[in-house]
Order: C-alpha cells, then structure tokens, then sequence
C-alpha cells in the first residue's frame, strides 16, 4: 500500500455565472483578497485559483477548518467550501488508502449508504472516471462491511476529483450565496448606528453592490462614541464585503440652520431631505447609482409612504430601500445573523432623536415641503460645507 502523502485545504467555489464577463479577473482577485483579509491572524494562509474555484491551504501546518470555516463562508459570492484531501500523489491505491482514512476521519458509522464519484479534468489519468469510483468503492466496502453503495441517493457522497492534484472530500458547506462584491456596481448607504440601516447595507451587498457609506455626526449633540459604533458596524459589514469606505460628515451646523428655520413638526423631513442630498453629491463623485437607506415603511413618523415621497423627491439618484416591507423583528433576525445588533443596540444617542418635534408631521405634503425649502437661501451653502468636511475613514 502507498504511503499516504496528503495535505488538508479548503476548497472554495463561488457562483461561475455571477463572475462571467469582462471583469471576472477583478471579481476573483477581490474574493482572494477579501479571504486572505478574513484569515489574517488564525495562520499562515495562501489562496490559490484553480480552474473556477479557489484553494486555501494553510502553510503554517495543519489547517483548522472550525477556525477557517466561518471566516470564508459569510463572504458575499461564495456558493460553497469543502474541507478536503489534496495529493500529488494520484495513484489508485494512494487515492483508495485516503479515502478510507477520509472515511474514517468523518465517522462512517453514521452513514449506511454512500457513492464515490469522480470527477477527472486531468485527461491523461490512465482510468476513467467510473473506473475510479468503482475501483474505490469496492475497496471502501470491503473495509467497512457494514456500509453499501447506493448511487442513486446515498447518505455520503464522497468526491475523487483529479486535476493536477487529487481532491478527496464529501462535505459541502453552503455559503451566503449571493454575487461577489461590485459584480453589480456601486451604492452609498446612510448608515446611523441604528439596527436598520446595517441590514439594509449587508442585503445590498449581497446582491454584488459594492456599498460604501455615510454617517452624518452632529457633535456636540452627538458623541465621539456614537460614532465609534458607526465605524465599528462599517468594520462588521467588511467581514461580508472586504472592504468600505465610510464618509463621516459634520452636520451640526447644517441641521442647527434647519433647526432655525423651518416647522418644528416637519423638521425630520428637511433633515432627512438634507442628508439625502448630501448622500447623493457624495455618492455620485464615487460613481455610486444608488442611495441605501434603512427606512421600514410605518416605522416611525418619518417613514410613512407620505414622508418617504417627500424624502426621495430631495434625492438626485435612485433610493433603494432593501427594509421597506420588513417587520422589525425580521430586520432584528438578520442583524443578528450578521453580527450587527449587539453593535447597534449600544445606547448613543442618534443625531435626529435629540433634535425631534413631540408630534412630528406623519403626512407631510411633498410640495409644502419644496415650497417651504425653496425660501432657505442658505441651505445650498451649508450642504456644500458639509460635503466638503466630510471625513474619510477607510476599512
Ligand atoms: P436605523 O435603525 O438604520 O437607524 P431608524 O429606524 O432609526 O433606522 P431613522 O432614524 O428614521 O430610522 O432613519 C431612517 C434611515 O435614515 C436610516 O435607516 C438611515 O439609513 C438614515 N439615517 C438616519 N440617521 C442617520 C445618520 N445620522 N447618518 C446616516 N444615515 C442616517
Ligand atoms: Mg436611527
């Protein structure tokens, strides 16, 4: 019997359609990058292409995939990972004696029924691919009398694949799914600190929009600390996207002038038709297509269909709006699943909180609004200074 030469590596496959295209190098090139990212620190890792997937192996020793696992899986694009066997060493008995031991390793007891099936891109393999699967098959049985083969639906499949190397795994892991990151274009999100606007972020991206955002700081009513928890959601969502952009900008002065100047109970509109102007200058300089908001029809007296009308007629490019039809407690389940909600929930106080009417405007009429926005002749003044302030933090 052959000795066994093997080496443990993840095998990373994501959606072949969604990175088709002029721009499947830059696409694959960010997953690398955004896997490396995610494995700094937990050992000495390369990431490899291969023919359509990629490889991670870990040169520091032996891989710890409970580790590896979860940091490869959350990012956006990635169908699947298989924990495997990788060998040079590609002969029969070499392949049936790692099987086994894969077999072993797995705890074959738990499964009655089980398929080999090989998959050969490497042409000039002496065998054919049934050939393989039969071969080892049988091997298997013999070793484990109490297991049989059933090829139409058995509890274990375990794949031979011989490429230039050999992969030997049975697991397939789901990951997120979704597009890789910037395979659909770019979105700036308005990002509060709130438990919304971090889901509505983490849902675009996983549709392959590159997200960027911006955080409108209103110190001294804000503080330092309120926006700490703002770049600390921005670095959760770089688990999923590898990397963001987030705008800080100072809107103190800004929402103090609108403070001044128009209704009380309609002051939540105007400032939210300022950020979203304000958003969508920033955006657009970076080539974004659209504005993200966490907005939730019916959640609070802003969100009504009439005051989110009259917020949207403010914005120069399109507004998605990925929680509109959300329940809150759907919107809690997934800032939950993404590591956002203990963030969010940190009590600083938010910027339009302090400065919101007792009984706001619930249907604000968008004309009203205009009409009243039109006499504020140094609005346009104090939105250029807010765009020109604004800080970059780069994660
Ligand atoms: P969130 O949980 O995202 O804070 P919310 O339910 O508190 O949302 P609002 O405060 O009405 O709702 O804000 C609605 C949306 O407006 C937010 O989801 C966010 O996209 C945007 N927004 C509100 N305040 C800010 C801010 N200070 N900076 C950036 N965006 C903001
Ligand atoms: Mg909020």
């Amino acid at each position: 019997m052959a000795e066994i030469t093997e080496e443990n590596v993840l095998i990373v496959k994501y959606g072949e359609i969604a990175v088709r295209g002029n721009n499947r190098k830059f696409f694959i090139e960010r997953l690398l990058r955004t896997i490396r990212k995610n494995l700094d620190g937990l050992g000495d890792f390369y990431v490899v292409k291969e023919q359509g997937r990629l490889i991670v192996e870990d040169r520091g020793g032996e891989m710890d995939f409970d580790k590896v696992i979860p940091k490869v899986l959350c990012i956006m694009g990635i169908i699947c990972v298989s924990p495997a066997v990788r060998t040079k060493n590609q002969d029969l008995d070499n392949l049936k004696a790692i099987c086994k031991k894969h077999m072993n390793d797995i705890g074959v007891d738990e499964y009655k029924t089980f398929k080999i099936e090989t998959k050969r891109s490497n042409k000039k393999y002496p065998l054919e691919s049934r050939e393989v699967s039969a071969a080892v098959g049988e091997y298997i049985l013999d070793n484990f009398p109490n297991s049989t083969v059933d090829v139409h639906n058995p509890d274990l499949t375990v794949y031979i694949e011989l490429r230039n190397d050999a992969y030997i795994y049975s697991k397939l892991i789901k990951g997120l799914g979704g597009l890789p990151v910037g395979s659909s274009g770019k979105g700036i999100v308005m990002l509060s600190g709130g438990i919304d606007s971090p889901v509505s972020a983490f849902l675009m991206a996983k549709r392959g929009v590159e997200v960027e955002g911006v955080y409108f700081n209103s110190p001294p009513y804000t503080s330092e600390r309120a926006k700490q928890k703002v770049v600390d959601l921005a670095e959760r969502l770089t688990l999923f996207t590898g990397s963001f952009k987030l705008y800080v900008v100072p809107f103190t002065d800004l929402q103090l002038y609108l403070l001044e100047n128009v209704p009380h109970d309609k002051l939540t509109i105007f400032l939210k038709r300022a950020m979203t102007r304000v958003a969508c200058i920033l955006g657009e300089k970076d080539g974004a297509l659209a504005v993200i908001t966490g907005d939730s029809v019916g959640q609070v007296a802003s969100q009504t269909m009439q005051g989110l009308h009259a917020i949207s007629a403010a914005a120069t490019m399109p507004i998605i709006r990925p929680l509109a039809g959300f329940d809150k407690q759907e919107i809690v389940d997934i800032a939950r699943q993404i590591g956002t909600f203990d963030i969010s929930i940190r009590p600083y106080e938010d910027c339009c909180t302090i400065f919101v009417a007792k009984h706001p405007e619930t249907k604000p009429k968008t004309t009203v609004i205009e009409k009243i926005e039109s006499k504020l002749t140094e609005l346009d003044k104090y939105i250029n200074e807010a765009v020109e302030n604004a800080e970059i933090i780069e994660l």
